[in-house]
């Protein structure tokens, strides 16, 4: 049926209204506003001034081909209904380019602003292709417990979980503080993984996931680094680290690749975004590629795979190192890469996604499989462009000797994790797993430059607002 000729109800919110005729609608559904066309003299003056930008309103008129240009369509407005006024001498949202750090502070409006909606359209999108791609291979979607009791792998990074009353805290006669007599009867824990519960699952369904929050207590106050953040854990059984990675480069071009087609208003509104906020950067930080590259880029490239031990040799003799320009010179196998080394790989070495393997064991975590050489871990991660680590993952440990010497090596409380020893006690196999960080992966989708854009309400050292 042609719209044309048809009478429509719309509800929506004022973006901006002009010559006291024009109203640009939006409600949220997409990017495009509806234009809204008032004939002023058919309705009363004091309700035509309240029309502002903000303002809520429902209207009911009748589309027809538009008369100017920028739209096909707009509303012949036959009548009119405000919700909500909107007093723009004190709305903080005023039709000018505000900063980021600016909307961040009232991020209990900024989703009306178009950039803001079209990175939560887009976190949408990824989050149900996420699941999309899962469902279609036949892994169970699992739910991992948000508290956690266990604190193998979170050490000194947990947020606590107690009821206790902090004025007055139970001892024992150890002068210990008495968890017996906290909520759950002994410490708890938001967790910082779903991984090892997935693991559980994984030995008997075969393939599962997890989708959701975890939390670090760790005081990185850096663009990629939140307190609290959405993970996706998958983990298969009789899997070994290969088809880890297979898995993770599937994921990964599965769902940018369906953003693509169905994100592309969105993705060509924050593209051009970018493309402006190039101009004003000197030349030499300027991005090598926009964001649409970027992303078609990804899609059509295999990653680039290669051991930890070539990367060292590589990054210690790449140029910025010989001239000193990294913060952290590379001098020795063994240390952990930081971000700019990631980076260097990445967009000047190999200008392509980078999967590292091999890592070595003692930077490594306890579960991870332990390789001939007695060195190194078969883990891998996965670097991205602008980001860095995106995935983190291995192929576990499932020899129970093994894996408990590692553990005693790495004073992880064996007895209190004898639960997971159990699934490499009865009926113990090659299994691999992964974590993605999603809002890793919006912050490249979108080519926004703080992960504290990407969550609707982020939290960091010193923030918990809203
Ligand atoms: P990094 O070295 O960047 O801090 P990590 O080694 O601590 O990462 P993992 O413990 O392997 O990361 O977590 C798996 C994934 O979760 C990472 O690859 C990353 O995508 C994401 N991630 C980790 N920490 C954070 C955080 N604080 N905020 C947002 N995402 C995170
Ligand atoms: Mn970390």
């Amino acid at each position: 049926m042609e719209p044309a000729g048809q009478e429509i109800t719309v509800m929506g919110w004022v973006r901006s209204f002009r010559s006291n005729r024009f109203v640009a609608l939006n409600d949220g559904s997409t990017l495009g506003n509806l234009q809204l066309v008032v004939d002023f003299s058919q309705f009363d003056e004091s309700l035509i001034k309240r029309i502002a930008v903000g303002t809520a309103i429902k209207s009911v008129g009748k589309l027809v081909v538009s008369q100017g240009a920028g739209q096909k369509m707009e509303l012949q407005v036959e009548s009119l209904e405000i919700f909500g006024d909107c007093d723009a001498s004190v709305y903080p949202l005023q039709p000018k380019k505000h900063s980021m750090e600016f909307l961040r502070q009232i991020a209990h409006l900024r989703f009306r602003t178009n950039t803001f909606s079209a990175i939560f359209r887009i976190r949408h999108a990824l989050a149900f292709s996420i699941h999309e791609f899962f469902h279609k291979r036949g892994f169970f979607y699992l739910h991992s417990p948000v508290i956690t009791g266990s604190d193998a792998e979170g050490a000194g990074e947990m947020f606590r979980v107690t009821t206790l009353d902090l004025k007055k805290i139970p001892f024992t006669e150890e002068g210990e503080i008495n968890f017996k007599e906290d909520f759950f009867s002994k410490p708890t824990n938001l967790t910082v993984s779903g991984q090892l519960e997935a693991e559980l699952a994984a030995l008997a369904l075969g393939q599962v996931y997890t989708f959701g929050p975890t939390f670090r207590a760790e005081n990185s106050n850096t663009p990629r680094h939140l307190a609290e953040f959405w993970m996706i854990e998958p983990e298969i059984a009789f899997a070994d680290l290969n088809d880890d990675m297979d898995l993770a480069e599937d994921l990964l071009k599965y769902v940018i690749r369906s953003v693509l087609e169905n994100c592309k208003e969105d993705l060509q509104f924050l593209h051009d975004r970018e493309q402006e906020e190039e101009k004003q950067k000197p030349q030499n930080e300027r991005n090598e590629m926009s964001l649409l590259d970027r992303l078609k880029f990804c899609v059509e490239n295999q990653f680039e795979r290669l051991s930890y031990t070539d990367a060292i040799e590589i990054l210690k003799n790449s140029t910025p190192n010989k001239k000193r320009k990294f913060q952290f010179p590379v001098e020795n196998w063994g240390t952990d890469l930081q971000s700019e080394h990631e980076r260097y790989l990445v967009e000047k070495h190999f200008k392509k996604p980078v999967i590292l393997i091999n890592y070595p064991k003692q930077i490594k975590a306890f579960y991870m499989r332990q390789n001939e050489d007695d060195k190194t871990v078969a883990a891998m991660d996965i670097l991205f462009p602008g980001i860095g680590e995106i995935v983190g993952g291995s192929q576990r440990e499932e020899r129970l000797d093994k894996l408990e010497t590692r553990m005693q090596e790495m004073h992880i409380p064996v007895e209190e994790m004898s639960w997971y020893l159990d699934t490499r006690r009865f009926g113990t196999c090659p299994h691999a797993g992964f974590g993605l960080g999603f809002e890793r992966l919006v912050l490249f989708v979108t080519g926004m430059s703080n992960i504290r854009d990407v969550i609707p309400f982020p939290r960091f050292p010193g923030s918990a607002e809203f």
